[in-house]
């Protein structure tokens, strides 16, 4: 699961309240209508604790415009990799 932060670079986790975060990647879904957004390889800031992944709201905001566009096609899968879309 992951969770949408609202200010950049968060460094503590907010779920477990005893990790640090580090610079990774997280696999996002997004649920629209009928369609179902996976995009892998998301820069993410993950929890060495309880592995919570949080993406920043820039990231998130681009991802959702994608998947209004995408919905709009009508497609009911579409799977990417972030790096290779940006
Ligand atoms: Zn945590």
């Amino acid at each position: 699961m992951v969770g949408w932060i609202h200010q950049e670079n968060i460094m503590k986790c907010v779920i477990c309240k005893h990790g640090e975060t580090s610079d990774g990647f997280a696999t996002v879904t997004i649920e629209r209508e009928s369609l179902t957004f996976v995009v892998k390889l998301v820069p993410a800031r993950v929890c060495s604790n309880c592995g919570e992944e949080y993406v920043e709201e820039h990231i998130a905001a681009e991802l959702f415009k994608s998947a209004a566009e995408i919905s709009k096609s009508g497609a009911e899968l579409d799977v990417r990799n972030y790096l290779k879309a940006a």
